[in-house]
Protein backbone atom coordinates (compact mmCIF):
# COMPACT_ATOMS: atom_id res chain seq x y z
CA UNK A 1 0.00 0.00 0.00
CA UNK A 2 2.55 2.26 1.15
CA UNK A 3 4.21 1.83 -2.26
CA UNK A 4 0.84 3.34 -4.35
CA UNK A 5 0.76 5.99 -2.57
CA UNK A 6 4.28 7.19 -3.10
CA UNK A 7 3.01 6.52 -6.64
CA UNK A 8 0.56 9.72 -6.58
CA UNK A 9 2.77 11.58 -4.73
CA UNK A 10 5.07 11.64 -8.00
CA UNK A 11 2.38 11.42 -10.33
CA UNK A 12 2.41 14.61 -12.99
CA UNK A 13 -0.64 15.75 -14.56
CA UNK A 14 -1.86 18.77 -16.47
CA UNK A 15 -3.65 20.24 -19.33
CA UNK A 16 -1.44 21.43 -21.96
CA UNK A 17 -2.67 23.55 -25.46
CA UNK A 18 -1.24 23.60 -28.70
CA UNK A 19 -1.49 26.77 -30.24
CA UNK A 20 -0.32 28.22 -33.64
CA UNK A 21 -1.81 29.88 -36.91
CA UNK A 22 -3.67 27.88 -39.29
CA UNK A 23 -1.46 25.09 -41.21
CA UNK A 24 1.43 24.96 -39.08
CA UNK A 25 1.36 21.43 -38.22
CA UNK A 26 -0.96 21.61 -34.70
CA UNK A 27 -3.11 18.52 -35.18
CA UNK A 28 -0.07 16.61 -36.79
CA UNK A 29 1.73 16.96 -33.98
CA UNK A 30 -0.68 16.13 -31.17
CA UNK A 31 -1.84 13.12 -33.67
CA UNK A 32 1.92 11.97 -34.03
CA UNK A 33 2.54 12.35 -30.34
CA UNK A 34 -0.93 10.35 -29.09
CA UNK A 35 0.18 7.56 -32.02
CA UNK A 36 -3.88 7.63 -33.23
CA UNK A 37 -5.66 10.08 -35.61
CA UNK A 38 -8.04 11.76 -33.32
CA UNK A 39 -7.48 14.94 -34.61
CA UNK A 40 -8.96 16.36 -38.39
CA UNK A 41 -6.01 17.60 -40.29
CA UNK A 42 -6.14 19.16 -43.85
CA UNK A 43 -4.37 21.52 -46.07
CA UNK A 44 -6.75 24.08 -45.68
CA UNK A 45 -7.09 26.16 -42.48
CA UNK A 46 -9.76 26.15 -39.92
CA UNK A 47 -10.47 22.12 -40.39
CA UNK A 48 -10.47 22.51 -36.32
CA UNK A 49 -13.30 24.16 -34.91
CA UNK A 50 -13.46 22.81 -31.36
CA UNK A 51 -11.17 22.44 -28.74
CA UNK A 52 -10.41 18.69 -28.29
CA UNK A 53 -8.94 16.57 -25.57
CA UNK A 54 -6.06 13.97 -25.96
CA UNK A 55 -4.49 12.57 -23.38
CA UNK A 56 -1.25 10.71 -23.29
CA UNK A 57 -0.41 8.06 -20.00
CA UNK A 58 3.05 7.08 -20.15
CA UNK A 59 4.38 5.84 -16.62
CA UNK A 60 4.47 9.21 -14.32
CA UNK A 61 3.22 11.14 -16.82
CA UNK A 62 -0.18 12.41 -17.83
CA UNK A 63 -0.84 15.24 -20.66
CA UNK A 64 -3.86 16.36 -21.36
CA UNK A 65 -3.55 17.84 -25.07
CA UNK A 66 -6.27 20.77 -25.72
CA UNK A 67 -6.04 21.46 -29.54
CA UNK A 68 -6.95 24.96 -29.87
CA UNK A 69 -8.10 26.38 -32.99
CA UNK A 70 -6.40 28.69 -35.08
CA UNK A 71 -5.74 32.14 -34.37
CA UNK A 72 -6.95 34.31 -37.16
CA UNK A 73 -5.50 37.84 -38.33
CA UNK A 74 -8.91 38.11 -39.92
CA UNK A 75 -11.87 39.38 -37.07
CA UNK A 76 -14.18 39.48 -40.55
CA UNK A 77 -16.10 36.67 -40.14
CA UNK A 78 -18.03 35.33 -37.18
CA UNK A 79 -16.69 31.80 -37.30
CA UNK A 80 -12.98 33.10 -37.24
CA UNK A 81 -14.04 35.73 -34.33
CA UNK A 82 -15.35 32.58 -32.21
CA UNK A 83 -12.58 30.44 -32.79
CA UNK A 84 -10.21 33.50 -31.63
CA UNK A 85 -12.01 33.79 -28.82
CA UNK A 86 -11.99 29.93 -27.92
CA UNK A 87 -8.36 29.87 -28.76
CA UNK A 88 -7.68 32.86 -26.28
CA UNK A 89 -9.71 31.53 -22.96
CA UNK A 90 -7.84 27.85 -23.68
CA UNK A 91 -4.40 29.92 -22.77
CA UNK A 92 -5.33 31.06 -19.46
CA UNK A 93 -6.98 27.71 -18.17
CA UNK A 94 -3.88 25.32 -19.01
CA UNK A 95 -0.69 24.17 -17.33
CA UNK A 96 1.92 24.36 -20.35
CA UNK A 97 1.57 25.85 -23.45
CA UNK A 98 3.12 24.63 -26.89
CA UNK A 99 3.35 27.13 -29.64
CA UNK A 100 3.66 25.69 -32.69
CA UNK A 101 5.59 27.69 -35.80
CA UNK A 102 7.01 26.92 -39.19
CA UNK A 103 10.34 26.85 -39.76
CA UNK A 104 11.37 29.40 -41.87
CA UNK A 105 8.09 30.93 -42.44
CA UNK A 106 7.41 33.58 -39.48
CA UNK A 107 4.09 35.37 -40.66
CA UNK A 108 2.15 38.53 -39.35
CA UNK A 109 -0.29 35.48 -38.21
CA UNK A 110 2.30 34.23 -35.82
CA UNK A 111 3.08 37.48 -34.47
CA UNK A 112 -0.98 38.18 -33.41
CA UNK A 113 -0.01 34.99 -31.35
CA UNK A 114 2.86 36.13 -29.64
CA UNK A 115 0.45 39.03 -28.90
CA UNK A 116 -1.57 36.68 -27.40
CA UNK A 117 0.50 35.05 -25.03
CA UNK A 118 2.56 37.58 -24.09
CA UNK A 119 0.28 37.94 -20.86
CA UNK A 120 0.40 34.20 -20.43
CA UNK A 121 2.07 33.21 -17.25
CA UNK A 122 1.95 29.29 -17.82
CA UNK A 123 5.66 27.85 -19.64
CA UNK A 124 5.57 27.99 -23.20
CA UNK A 125 7.23 25.83 -25.56
CA UNK A 126 8.48 27.37 -28.60
CA UNK A 127 7.98 24.29 -31.26
CA UNK A 128 9.51 25.01 -34.49
CA UNK A 129 7.57 22.70 -36.82
CA UNK A 130 8.62 21.25 -40.17
CA UNK A 131 12.42 21.10 -40.33
CA UNK A 132 12.29 18.26 -43.11
CA UNK A 133 11.95 21.12 -45.10
CA UNK A 134 14.78 22.67 -44.46
CA UNK A 135 17.81 21.71 -46.56
CA UNK A 136 20.38 24.20 -45.53
CA UNK A 137 20.50 24.23 -41.41
CA UNK A 138 22.31 27.00 -41.46
CA UNK A 139 19.18 29.22 -42.60
CA UNK A 140 17.70 27.40 -39.39
CA UNK A 141 20.05 28.61 -36.60
CA UNK A 142 19.13 32.52 -36.98
CA UNK A 143 15.41 31.61 -37.96
CA UNK A 144 15.60 29.57 -34.60
CA UNK A 145 17.44 32.59 -33.04
CA UNK A 146 14.87 34.99 -33.70
CA UNK A 147 11.76 33.41 -32.97
CA UNK A 148 12.88 32.68 -29.88
CA UNK A 149 13.92 35.87 -29.16
CA UNK A 150 10.13 36.92 -29.52
CA UNK A 151 8.83 35.57 -26.59
CA UNK A 152 10.53 34.40 -22.69
CA UNK A 153 10.49 30.59 -24.01
CA UNK A 154 10.63 28.00 -21.38
CA UNK A 155 12.06 25.84 -24.05
CA UNK A 156 12.88 25.65 -27.32
CA UNK A 157 12.13 22.48 -29.82
CA UNK A 158 12.91 22.35 -34.03
CA UNK A 159 11.12 19.48 -35.07
CA UNK A 160 9.39 17.61 -37.86
CA UNK A 161 5.66 16.72 -36.61
CA UNK A 162 5.27 13.93 -39.90
CA UNK A 163 8.47 12.18 -39.46
CA UNK A 164 8.15 12.09 -35.65
CA UNK A 165 11.35 13.97 -35.29
CA UNK A 166 12.35 15.23 -31.97
CA UNK A 167 8.78 14.60 -30.69
CA UNK A 168 9.93 12.48 -27.93
CA UNK A 169 12.19 15.68 -27.04
CA UNK A 170 9.38 17.69 -26.76
CA UNK A 171 7.08 14.86 -24.63
CA UNK A 172 10.21 15.40 -22.29
CA UNK A 173 9.92 18.99 -21.65
CA UNK A 174 6.67 19.09 -21.44
CA UNK A 175 6.37 16.34 -18.69
CA UNK A 176 9.20 18.53 -16.96
CA UNK A 177 6.85 21.72 -16.96
CA UNK A 178 3.64 19.71 -15.85
CA UNK A 179 2.67 20.12 -11.81
CA UNK A 180 3.06 17.65 -10.08
CA UNK A 181 -0.72 16.07 -9.63
CA UNK A 182 -3.02 12.91 -9.13
CA UNK A 183 -3.09 11.51 -12.67
CA UNK A 184 -7.53 12.67 -14.06
CA UNK A 185 -8.04 10.23 -16.49
CA UNK A 186 -7.32 6.15 -16.45
CA UNK A 187 -4.41 4.66 -18.83
CA UNK A 188 -6.48 3.26 -21.48
CA UNK A 189 -8.20 6.72 -22.68
CA UNK A 190 -7.01 8.52 -25.50
CA UNK A 191 -9.42 10.71 -25.84
CA UNK A 192 -13.15 12.08 -24.42
CA UNK A 193 -14.61 12.42 -27.88
CA UNK A 194 -15.85 9.26 -29.09
CA UNK A 195 -15.82 8.67 -33.13
CA UNK A 196 -19.29 9.28 -33.22
CA UNK A 197 -18.90 13.07 -32.16
CA UNK A 198 -15.76 13.21 -34.63
CA UNK A 199 -18.22 12.03 -37.46
CA UNK A 200 -20.72 14.46 -36.42
CA UNK A 201 -18.14 17.26 -36.40
CA UNK A 202 -17.14 16.29 -39.89
CA UNK A 203 -20.56 16.51 -41.35
CA UNK A 204 -20.96 19.86 -39.50
CA UNK A 205 -18.18 20.66 -40.99
CA UNK A 206 -19.06 20.23 -44.65
CA UNK A 207 -22.28 21.55 -44.17
CA UNK A 208 -20.68 24.76 -43.03
CA UNK A 209 -17.95 24.94 -46.22
CA UNK A 210 -20.46 24.01 -48.33
CA UNK A 211 -23.64 26.69 -47.35
CA UNK A 212 -21.30 29.65 -45.74
CA UNK A 213 -23.18 32.24 -44.60
CA UNK A 214 -26.43 30.56 -46.29
CA UNK A 215 -27.17 29.03 -42.63
CA UNK A 216 -26.86 29.86 -39.11
CA UNK A 217 -23.97 27.97 -37.54
CA UNK A 218 -26.63 26.87 -35.00
CA UNK A 219 -27.42 23.65 -36.82
CA UNK A 220 -26.51 20.40 -35.10
CA UNK A 221 -25.86 16.42 -36.30
CA UNK A 222 -26.50 13.92 -35.00
CA UNK A 223 -25.74 10.61 -35.26
CA UNK A 224 -28.61 7.74 -34.88
CA UNK A 225 -26.95 5.02 -35.88
CA UNK A 226 -22.83 3.99 -35.73
CA UNK A 227 -22.59 0.30 -36.68
CA UNK A 228 -19.45 -1.30 -38.03
CA UNK A 229 -19.35 -4.85 -39.52
CA UNK A 230 -16.39 -6.27 -41.46
CA UNK A 231 -16.70 -4.78 -43.94
CA UNK A 232 -18.62 -1.23 -43.68
CA UNK A 233 -19.63 1.03 -41.05
CA UNK A 234 -22.93 2.15 -41.25
CA UNK A 235 -23.63 5.52 -40.03
CA UNK A 236 -27.09 7.35 -39.39
CA UNK A 237 -27.12 10.91 -39.73
CA UNK A 238 -29.49 13.56 -38.70
CA UNK A 239 -29.06 16.78 -39.54
CA UNK A 240 -31.55 19.62 -37.80
CA UNK A 241 -32.42 22.38 -38.55
CA UNK A 242 -34.55 25.09 -37.25
CA UNK A 243 -36.57 26.24 -40.34
CA UNK A 244 -37.90 24.28 -43.64
CA UNK A 245 -36.58 26.95 -45.44
CA UNK A 246 -32.78 25.90 -44.13
CA UNK A 247 -33.73 22.51 -44.91
CA UNK A 248 -34.45 23.42 -48.21
CA UNK A 249 -30.76 24.56 -48.35
CA UNK A 250 -29.43 21.63 -47.19
CA UNK A 251 -30.84 19.37 -49.39
CA UNK A 252 -30.43 22.04 -52.30
CA UNK A 253 -32.22 21.04 -56.36
CA UNK A 254 -32.48 17.78 -56.66
CA UNK A 255 -30.94 17.10 -53.44
CA UNK A 256 -27.55 17.90 -55.02
CA UNK A 257 -26.39 20.11 -51.53
CA UNK A 258 -27.28 17.14 -49.97
CA UNK A 259 -25.44 14.52 -51.72
CA UNK A 260 -22.26 16.18 -52.19
CA UNK A 261 -22.35 17.25 -48.05
CA UNK A 262 -22.37 13.21 -47.99
CA UNK A 263 -19.89 12.11 -50.54
CA UNK A 264 -17.53 14.60 -49.12
CA UNK A 265 -18.29 13.65 -45.12
CA UNK A 266 -17.89 10.20 -45.95
CA UNK A 267 -14.35 10.59 -47.15
CA UNK A 268 -13.09 12.42 -44.46
CA UNK A 269 -15.17 10.00 -42.25
CA UNK A 270 -12.96 7.20 -44.02
CA UNK A 271 -9.88 8.11 -43.42
CA UNK A 272 -10.56 8.45 -39.66
CA UNK A 273 -11.94 5.56 -39.19
CA UNK A 274 -9.69 3.71 -41.46
CA UNK A 275 -12.59 1.52 -42.95
CA UNK A 276 -15.18 1.99 -45.72
CA UNK A 277 -17.95 3.63 -44.54
CA UNK A 278 -22.01 3.80 -46.02
CA UNK A 279 -23.43 7.38 -44.87
CA UNK A 280 -27.18 8.33 -44.87
CA UNK A 281 -28.32 11.96 -44.28
CA UNK A 282 -31.45 13.15 -43.14
CA UNK A 283 -32.61 16.70 -42.81
CA UNK A 284 -35.20 17.50 -39.92
CA UNK A 285 -36.77 20.57 -38.60
CA UNK A 286 -36.57 20.86 -35.07
CA UNK A 287 -39.70 22.75 -34.16
CA UNK A 288 -43.05 20.91 -34.54
CA UNK A 289 -41.44 17.18 -34.75
CA UNK A 290 -44.04 16.23 -32.10
CA UNK A 291 -46.33 15.22 -35.12
CA UNK A 292 -44.61 12.37 -35.98
CA UNK A 293 -46.47 11.57 -38.69
CA UNK A 294 -46.17 14.40 -40.38
CA UNK A 295 -42.57 14.77 -39.89
CA UNK A 296 -42.35 11.51 -40.91
CA UNK A 297 -43.26 11.73 -44.52
CA UNK A 298 -41.03 15.52 -44.34
CA UNK A 299 -38.09 13.69 -43.44
CA UNK A 300 -35.07 13.49 -46.53
CA UNK A 301 -33.25 10.89 -47.53
CA UNK A 302 -30.04 10.46 -49.16
CA UNK A 303 -27.43 7.42 -49.12
CA UNK A 304 -23.79 7.77 -49.99
CA UNK A 305 -22.16 4.53 -50.36
CA UNK A 306 -19.43 3.37 -52.74
CA UNK A 307 -19.61 -0.13 -53.85
CA UNK A 308 -15.38 -0.93 -53.89
P1 LIG B 1 -2.90 22.80 -38.27
O1 LIG B 1 -3.82 23.69 -39.06
O2 LIG B 1 -1.89 23.62 -37.53
O3 LIG B 1 -3.59 21.82 -37.39
O4 LIG B 1 -2.04 21.97 -39.35
P2 LIG B 1 -2.19 20.46 -39.83
O5 LIG B 1 -1.72 19.52 -38.79
O6 LIG B 1 -3.55 20.26 -40.38
O7 LIG B 1 -1.08 20.43 -41.00
C1 LIG B 1 -1.15 21.30 -42.11
C2 LIG B 1 -0.31 20.71 -43.24
O8 LIG B 1 1.08 20.70 -42.89
C3 LIG B 1 -0.68 19.27 -43.58
O9 LIG B 1 -0.63 19.14 -44.98
C4 LIG B 1 0.42 18.47 -42.88
O10 LIG B 1 0.67 17.23 -43.52
C5 LIG B 1 1.62 19.40 -43.02
N1 LIG B 1 2.64 19.15 -41.98
C6 LIG B 1 2.45 19.10 -40.64
N2 LIG B 1 3.60 18.85 -39.99
C7 LIG B 1 4.56 18.73 -40.93
C8 LIG B 1 5.98 18.47 -40.89
O11 LIG B 1 6.61 18.26 -39.84
N3 LIG B 1 6.62 18.45 -42.10
C9 LIG B 1 5.98 18.66 -43.27
N4 LIG B 1 6.70 18.62 -44.40
N5 LIG B 1 4.66 18.90 -43.34
C10 LIG B 1 3.95 18.94 -42.19
MG1 LIG C 1 -5.64 21.55 -36.98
Amino acid sequence: MSGDIQNLDQQRCGYVAIVGRPNVGKSTLLNHVLKQKICITSRKPQTTRHQQLGIKTEGANQIIFVDTPGIHASQKKVLNRYMNQEARSALHDVDVIVFVVEALKWQEEDDLVVRLLKDVENPIILAINKIDRVESKQRLLPFIEKASSKLAFKEVVPLSALNADNLDVLEKLICSNLPTKKHIFSEDEITDRSSRFLCAEIIREKIIRQLGDELPYELTVEIERFEADEKIVHIDALILVDRDSQKSIVIGQQGQRLKSIGSQARIDIEVLLEQKVMLKLWVKVKAGWADSERALKSLSQFKDHNLY
